[in-house]
């Protein structure tokens, strides 16, 4: 089992790092958690066919996790996928999908492929949604996904998820999505052999949107995230989701700006994150990059 972290930014466009999508492979067959900015390129580069993902899960509906989807399942048609996809995601993903189709965005873009003799199969092109609720999600014969809530987006607008897949050999990973620290969560991961959870802002930058009140501060700060990773009892956590605070990029540091003062930017940052996890959590840490792998 083997997971490949395809992209690890948040919603800030950023060079050095696509937005979230994370591939699990078991065996030969694919998993992805979030289809984000970038993640069809991320595979390639991985060595990943994305005609063979079959299996896709949306934490939420962000832009920064899911739009990726439509160049994903448009692609991957082009490229002779043998099977229609499943896309499991909270409700609101089969209207976002529909509105790909019949009269919607890329409707005049599958007839003119259609058209072509090799393209008839326009069929395979659509996926089955299944949207869910929490509880379990998903099972096959190798693995079973369950999901919570978490505390993201207020629930009337959208529901976000966090996400777990156990495979039937007994490994187990979770997902946080994008989240406040959570206690469902907490309890979704318990004893969980790798969490990867969001870790979107690291404490300075927080102090200062709290000052600025920019955005939402509904993300899970580096202090935080060590003390939920050690009462999780998680083996293994994998923090993701940066808000390009690690960037020397002129222009990337200057959208930035709005979050955390620009001065303050760059790689040094990372080390600050992990110091304030390694506070409270003393089990395997890695800050992701972009197309990490890490074996189970
Ligand atoms: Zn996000």
């Amino acid at each position: 089992m083997k997971i490949t972290m395809l992209g690890t930014s948040a919603a800030v466009p950023d060079p050095e790092r696509a937005d979230s999508a994370i591939h699990i492979s078991i065996g030969d067959k694919s998993y992805l958690f979030d289809c984000g900015h970038g993640a069809t390129r991320q595979m390639i580069k991985a060595g990943i066919d994305p005609t063979e993902v079959n299996h896709i899960f949306l934490s939420h509906l962000h832009y920064d996790h899911i739009s990726e989807f439509p160049y994903f399942l448009l692609t991957t048609w082009i490229c002779d996928r043998g099977l229609s996809p499943v896309v499991v995601g909270p409700p609101g993903t089969q209207s976002f999908v529909d509105h790909l189709f019949e009269d919607g965005a890329f409707a005049k873009d599958i007839e003119a492929r259609a058209q072509y003799p090799r393209r008839q199969n326009v069929e395979i092109l659509r996926p089955e949604v299944r949207e869910c609720q929490p509880g379990l999600i998903f099972e096959d014969e190798l693995v079973s996904v369950k999901a919570c809530f978490v505390e993201h987006i207020p629930k009337e607008i959208s529901e976000c998820f966090g996400l777990r897949l156990d495979t039937k050999d007994g490994k187990s990973i979770s997902f946080s999505g994008d989240t406040a620290p959570c206690d469902a969560f907490v309890e979704l991961s318990k004893g969980v052999d790798v969490m990867i959870h969001e870790c979107t802002f690291p404490e300075e930058a927080i102090e200062f949107r709290k000052k600025v009140k920019v955005g939402t501060w509904a993300h899970t700060s580096p202090i935080e995230l060590g003390k939920l990773a050690s009462e999780a009892r998680a083996k293994c956590l994998i923090a993701t989701h940066f808000a390009s605070f690690d960037s020397l990029n002129p222009v990337v540091q200057k959208t930035m700006g709005v979050h955390m003062p620009q001065e303050i930017m760059g790689p040094h940052q990372l080390d600050l994150v992990e110091k304030d996890i390694k506070k409270s959590y003393s089990g395997e840490l890695h800050l992701a990059y972009d197309l990490m792998e890490i074996e189970l």
